[in-house]
């Protein structure tokens, strides 16, 4: 178990639970994070139409970039020269960068596994890449983010011989990337796949526990699984991976996902659910989505939610959003990526207190009785 001396700068204490849910804190070397915490995205080292300020101030301490996207632009080691992502893009806070794994595995036409690695042409010019359990590691650590993820390959999660495969060469690179690993300031967390199979999940989580991550990740999920599979699935990983260390459930993020989450041992989360939402017109309110181009919201005076206190809702109507929207003014996607992000930020900060009161499960009782729309009406979209 060489993972204590792999990781000095993290530790992770749980202050409360009830039944399942943890209510816990991840120190960092740019902070600590009070968990269950969601993530905003930050695709390319932004998160889009938002300052950093505007970012502090809906509550993130904990934002996401991608590693695929910023090593083929700017180029990791531009970003390492210029001081890492926490300078580069002047964001204080903890950062979390993925391996690059789920991008590479989404070029279907345009990418060739091998045990060594997966082969793939860049989006943006078509040059050929080569992206191995090293290089992921070592392109995180020129980016320089305090979680960084192991390289993975995530299956199609009905598909059983592929994912029994896919477990195997995810096991091995898990090793490669803790071997390639040398800065001591970044949590390098292991990642479980397994598709919708028990029995592939559970030796995956037994594997991956094995190797004494500070940290793991659940992926493979939210890629067109049924939400009971997906429940099913945290069900069993949480009778296995190490209490005492973080979950983090990949690319999973509607408010109900948060709380059935959180129900069953999840600790971190991140979506682009609530940026992309304010991009297509959309809030999230703690009852479901409200579309603001609707004619009915023309002369509405209401904020997008009555009793919300981001900054959106204290200072403006639905009438002026509505307006912003058909202008085709940038300020529309700003203020309704502050409401959205304020929105789930807020939630989990309610569930945490709920948790250290010993009320969660009345908390999640009432939250989901309120929520009027259907599930399928929020899917989580794990795709950045
Ligand atoms: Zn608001």
């Amino acid at each position: 178990m060489p993972a204590r001396k792999l990781f000095p700068d993290f530790s992770f204490e749980i202050q409360a639970r009830q039944e399942r849910a943890r209510a816990g804190t991840f120190h960092t070397p740019h902070g600590d994070l009070l968990t269950p915490i969601f993530a905003p995205v930050g695709t390319q080292a932004a998160v889009k139409a938002l300052t950093p300020a505007q970012l502090q101030d809906t509550g993130a301490s904990l934002i996401l970039a991608n590693t695929y996207h910023l090593y083929l632009r700017p180029g990791d080691d531009l970003v390492a020269e210029m001081g890492g992502l926490h300078r580069f893009m002047n964001w204080p806070g903890p950062i979390l960068t993925d391996s690059g794994g789920y991008q590479v595995f989404s070029l279907k036409e345009n990418r060739t596994i091998s045990e060594n690695g997966v082969t793939f042409r860049s989006h943006i010019d078509g040059s050929s890449h080569l992206l191995t359990p090293e290089k992921a590691t070592q392109i995180q650590e020129n980016l320089g983010a305090d979680i960084i993820m192991a390289f993975d390959e995530c299956a199609p999660p009905y598909d059983k011989e592929y994912n029994q495969r896919a477990i195997l060469r995810t096991h091995a690179w898990a090793e490669r990337c803790l071997q390639a690993k040398r800065r001591t300031d970044q949590a390098l967390f292991g990642i479980v796949q397994g598709g919708i199979f028990p029995d592939l999940r559970g030796e995956s989580a037994i594997f991956i526990a094995s190797l004494g991550f500070p940290g793991h990740g659940i992926g493979g999920l939210s890629v067109g699984e049924t939400k009971s599979e997906l429940h099913a699935t945290l069900e069993l990983l949480d009778g296995i991976l190490p209490e005492d260390k973080p979950r983090y459930l990949m690319g999973v993020g509607t408010p109900v996902d948060l709380i059935q989450g959180i129900r069953r041992g999840i600790d971190i989360f991140d979506c682009v659910l609530p940026t992309r939402l304010a991009r297509h017109n959309a809030a999230l309110t703690s009852t479901g989505r409200l579309n603001l181009v609707n004619a009915g919201f023309a002369r509405d005076e209401q904020p997008v939610e009555p009793g919300c206190t981001c900054y959106t809702c204290t200072h403006f109507s639905r009438a002026y959003l509505r307006h912003l929207i058909l202008a085709r003014e940038m300020l529309a996607a700003t203020l309704l990526s502050i409401h959205n992000l304020h929105t789930l930020l807020n939630l989990c900060t309610q569930i945490r207190e709920s948790i250290v009161a010993g009320r969660f499960n009345q908390f999640a009782e009432n939250y989901l009785e309120r929520v009027a729309y259907p599930e399928t009406n929020l899917e989580s979209d794990n795709t950045q």
